[in-house]
């Protein structure tokens, strides 16, 4: 995995908090863990920031902001999957 993937994961989780209004990442990646079915998650592609709850190990779910299937769940974006 290149450096440019990494950071990007870490923006976009920055973004994700953000955007959830949680101060820190470990707040968002708290409730994450205490919420057994759905988990904050946002799309991957670059420009796009949707989010949505999703399945906490999903990698692909359907973006409905640009289509693709980019939606990335924090705890993998966090690789905590
Ligand atoms: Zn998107």
């Amino acid at each position: 995995m290149s450096a440019f993937a990494l950071s990007n994961k870490a923006v976009k989780l920055m973004k994700l908090c953000d955007l959830k209004g949680f101060e820190s990442l470990d707040d968002l990646l708290l409730l994450a863990a205490l919420t057994d079915c759905v988990c904050p998650a946002i799309c991957m592609t670059e420009g796009c920031d949707y989010t949505a709850e999703m399945e906490p190990d999903q990698e692909q779910g359907f973006c409905e902001a640009c289509g693709g299937n980019t939606v990335t769940s924090a705890l993998v974006l966090a690789g905590l999957i």
